[in-house]
């Protein structure tokens, strides 16, 4: 139990929704990852909970930030990270993006015309940056084929680019790739770095230098359902570490950058509603919750995927639908007697529901529905404005007990 019972049952007698955050929880993994992979920085990727509070709490750990937006990059630099830590990577980055991120952050160009963009910028300020390029490389993650994509610049366009490179106020220093987010096959991954640390080797030759980073993107998943076994770090790392020290051998000081997003806060998180009424329909018996598409979405999207599908196994849809069975329920009510019901929502449409004809401990007005791994990709996804209902809050238990929002 992330939370003690006694907590959640006295925020919610303040809280009809909200969330909790364990910095217990959090801290623990980045442990885990720092004590596992000496040789690695890592960097948090804020667009899967940007709460302040828990990023700083992150930040405060030494990670650096992968910001997805130049509102990513400004609050980055607000919670005090120096621009050596922070990453800017996103497709379609405007020109004011980039103005107003060019001297807090180092910008990874996503195209061709966005190399152009970011040379003419540095060339009216008068300055010369460096910046890194997002490849999208001539590997897939689960194959040898190259694809087509809407990130990142084509590995032969890349090499054809600074093999003719003319523009005189950009310095290439670093290259990003990221394909996939939710892996727990720790081969996978590893045949993924190994690719992607030969093609850095690549880039290194052809600018006859040693790159300033390497960012190898983000994969590292999680357990989401009670089926899922969660991933086998000590050998993902004991063999990655392998593969790092083998490039390590030539490239002395190029830093190797792992993002991660779920694996720090995804199971960091439990989610809080109250019911809130409770009705009888020709049948039948709804549980109307507070907030629930508009509190915490993915619960809703897993129901919605259900009626399309009564596969167990359809297609994930990252970060919006991982795979059916990714949440589970909990409930503090006052009886362990069972009833089928429908959890619905206190949203104006019938889609608002995130479970038919359930069975699950008797509720009652006043009782608590948890829903946990509720940490990433949750309050940031959901439609909170919609209906102008009142929102979840959230807050983040630290590790001395305190409840900060
Ligand atoms: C969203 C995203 C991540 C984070 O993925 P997680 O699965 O949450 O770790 C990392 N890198 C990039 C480029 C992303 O877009």
């Amino acid at each position: 139990m992330l939370f003690d019972p006694e907590l959640i049952k006295s925020q919610a007698q303040i809280d009809d929704s909200f969330y909790l955050y364990s910095q217990k929880e959090i801290n623990k993994r980045i442990d885990q990852l720092q004590k596992y992979f000496p040789e690695i920085e890592f960097i948090y990727s804020m667009k899967c909970n940007s709460n302040p509070f828990v990023t700083k709490s992150i930040f405060n750990r030494s990670l650096g930030a992968d910001a997805a937006s130049a509102g990513e990059v400004r609050l980055a630099s607000y919670l005090g990270l120096k621009k050596d830590k922070i990453y800017y990577s996103a497709p379609g980055k405007s020109n004011k993006d980039i103005e107003r991120s060019i001297k807090d952050a180092t910008i990874i160009a996503d195209s061709l015309g966005e190399i152009e963009k970011i040379d003419r910028i540095c060339k009216d300020l008068g300055i010369i940056e460096n910046i890194g390029l997002r490849i999208n490389p001539d590997f897939s993650f689960y194959s040898k084929e190259k694809t087509s994509s809407k990130f990142g610049i084509d590995q032969d366009q890349v090499l054809d680019f600074l093999h003719n490179n003319k523009y005189s106020h950009i310095r290439i220093s670093g290259i990003h790739v990221h394909l996939h987010s939710q892996e727990l096959d720790p081969d996978w991954l590893i045949n993924y770095y190994k690719n992607v640390l030969n093609l850095a080797e690549k880039i290194a030759k052809e600018i006859k230098k040693e790159l300033d980073f390497v960012n190898m993107g983000s994969g590292i998943g999680i357990d989401y359902s009670i089926d899922d076994r969660p991933i086998d770090l000590e050998y993902l790392a004991k063999e990655s570490n392998k593969l790092i020290k083998k490039f390590r051998d030539k490239y002395k000081n190029t830093k190797i950058i792992i993002e991660t997003g779920r694996f720090l806060v995804g199971k960091a998180g439990l989610y809080v509603s109250k019911v809130i009424d409770k009705k009888v329909s020709n049948g039948k018996t709804y549980v109307i919750l507070k907030n629930t598409l508009n509190g915490f979405i993915r619960p809703a999207i897993e129901e919605f995927v259900s009626t399309l599908s009564a596969d167990k196994k359809v297609k994930a849809w990252e970060p919006l639908f991982t795979g059916k069975g990714s949440f589970q329920y909990k409930v503090i009510n006052k009886t362990k007697e069972k009833e089928r019901v429908n959890l619905v929502g206190n949203l104006c449409t019938a889609t608002d529901m995130i479970a038919e004809d359930i069975e699950i401990e008797r509720l009652e007005p006043g009782d608590l529905l948890l829903i946990n791994n509720a940490g990433a990709y949750a309050a940031v996804l959901t439609p909170m404005q919609f209906a102008s209902l009142e929102k979840p809050v959230e807050y983040l238990l630290s590790e001395d007990n305190q409840l900060l929002n």
